[in-house]
């Protein structure tokens, strides 16, 4: 059995706390690895060993930064289909899916190669007489990130690209399950030119977040995950005088309008509804149809899509659509809300429940379940499912519709399907949620613009990556000068005494 490591101050470091984790292959059921969960001890270390590489990396000139950053894409590139193999192997998802994960965090990588830019600071020349004023960004020290399974390469690389190109030390704790990439990540920040401590992975569970969370070197936390976990991050790292982050669930809803080209809302919603088994924070897991004659011809639309799903192990390559849900757990939590839809009343129009897949009888599988005539008090709709099962919503107008997604307690993504530029507009404009699409069903915000949404979906001012990234990963100082005046009044000849 493949035992995990820390990487700790440039090097891979067993666990020394004798508590593990076993990392799932999701497709087989078998235990493939055991992670280390680490100890206070553990985590105190780390953040000491990032505290004192810190003071260097901050005074290297950011465009030398920006060149680590710049090597790193290099690298990604080169060991792409590594790192997505070594991805889909722990989380399940597909071998393109995953390389999609990596690149997705690789453009925010690329991003931070204009960090020079980013961190200029601002002048006025002037302010009074002889005085002039300067605002700086400055890091601000060790920071760290706490990440979610779902994206263990993308989340990772947004957290950690900006606060190490602003020139902080990050700690890393991933996902206990699936902890092999972002180890991997971290030796290949190394080999693009990062000392050593900048980068650290600390792997583990509650034990290593809280240790983050009250240790007093610790500056700043970013945590991406499930809401009630971010809300107890927020509010105890908040607690304990830190800038804090938290991104956490989410169900999205897409609305169909009458005019819009079905075919093409159902071909949305197949890829946003089921792709990586709707382990996705954006996935579209409510849909809307406008009217009952939209939702029938939606419905209809969509079963032949649903039925045609091929679902398997990210090593029967192109021939599969989505894998496995990452553990045992959370498909039994799947299928547990799937009962409470057909017992709440709801029309289980596609029926994925005992889903077998031929030599894989032990792997984490979840056929595709489509419901339809969904209501607002039933579970399946007020909680996140995380796996492929698509709720539909009749709404008997325009106004219902965006009245649902508005009152529902997340508001991470939305989308609207429509031919008409109005609704589109006014949708676009009314509705309280973070990232819109229009005729787009998974609007995920490229690097340069930031990603995030609202409500119970996010705690914190400022959204991930883009020019938001960089105002939370450096403190403004600003600096008053008034120079006495000196030469420029005349050359002085003599020798006199100080006054
Ligand atoms: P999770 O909340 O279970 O775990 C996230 C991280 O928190 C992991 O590193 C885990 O070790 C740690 N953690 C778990 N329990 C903890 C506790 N009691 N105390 C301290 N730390 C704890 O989430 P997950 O299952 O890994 O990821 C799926 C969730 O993440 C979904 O809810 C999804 O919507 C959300 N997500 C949100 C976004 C976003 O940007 N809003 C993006 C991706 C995923």
């Amino acid at each position: 059995m493949q035992e995990l490591t820390h990487y700790i101050n440039g090097a891979h470091v067993k666990g020394t706390s004798k508590r593990f984790a076993d990392v799932f292959n999701p497709a087989t059921g078998e235990v493939q690895a055991k992670v280390p969960l680490a100890s206070v001890e553990e985590v105190s270390h780390a953040v000491e060993v990032a505290q004192a590489a810190q003071i260097a990396w901050g005074a290297v000139n950011p465009q030398r930064r920006a060149r680590v950053m710049m090597a790193f894409v290099g690298l990604l590139n080169r060991d792409m289909d590594k790192l997505a193999e070594a991805l889909s192997r722990e989380h399940g998802k597909t071998f393109v899916d995953a390389k999609g994960d990596v690149q997705r965090g690789l453009e925010v990588v690329e991003y931070c190669i204009g960090a020079p830019e980013m961190l200029k600071g601002d002048y006025t020349d002037g302010a009074g007489p002889g005085i002039d004023m300067y605002s700086m960004k400055q890091p601000l020290g060790v920071t760290c990130g706490i990440t979610p399974f779902n994206f263990p390469a993308m989340i990772p690389m947004w957290m950690f690209a900006p606060a190490i190109t602003c020139g902080n030390a990050f700690i890393l704790k991933p996902s206990e399950r699936d902890p092999s990439v972002p180890l991997m990540l971290a030796e290949l920040m190394e080999e693009a030119g990062l000392p050593k401590g900048i980068l650290q992975v600390v792997n583990g569970d509650k034990v290593a977040v809280d240790a983050l969370l009250e240790n007093e070197i610790v500056q700043s936390v970013g945590f991406v995950g499930s809401t009630p976990i971010a809300e107890y991050i927020y509010g105890k790292g908040c607690a304990h005088g830190k800038r804090v982050q938290c991104f956490g669930g989410a169900k999205n809803h897409m609305i169909v309008m009458p005019d819009a080209d079905m075919d093409q809302a159902a071909d949305a919603l197949i890829g946003a509804g089921y792709g990586a088994a709707g382990e996705r924070c954006m996935a579209i897991s409510v849909a809307v149809p406008v009217g009952d004659e939209t939702a029938d011809r939606l419905i209809e639309k969509l079963v032949p899509r649903i039925e045609a799903l091929k679902v398997g192990p990210y090593t029967a390559g192109e021939d599969v659509d989505y894998g496995p849900v990452v553990t045992a757990a959370a498909k039994a939590n799947i299928e547990r809300l799937v009962q409470t839809g057909i017992d709440q009343g709801a029309k289980l129009v596609v029926d994925g429940r005992n889903f077998n897949l031929q030599g894989y009888e032990d792997g984490f599988f979840v056929g595709p379940h489509l419901f339809d005539n969904v209501t607002k008090d039933m579970d399946i709709y007020k909680y996140e499912i995380f796996g492929p099962v698509l709720s539909t919503v009749r709404a008997q107008s325009y106004e219902e519709a965006i009245g649902l997604a508005m009152d529902h307690e997340y508001g991470n993504g939305t989308a609207i399907f429509t031919r008409d530029g109005d609704a589109a507009r006014d949708f676009a404009s009314r509705i309280n949620v973070g990232m819109v699409g229009i005729n787009v069903p998974i609007p995920v915000p490229l690097a340069y613009h930031t990603f995030g949404g609202w409500k119970k979906s996010v705690f914190g001012d400022l959204n991930q990556h883009g020019p938001d990234a960089f105002k939370f990963y450096t403190r403004t100082k600003t600096v008053t000068a008034r120079w006495p005046s000196g030469i420029k009044e005349g050359g002085e000849f003599n020798f006199k005494p100080m006054e």
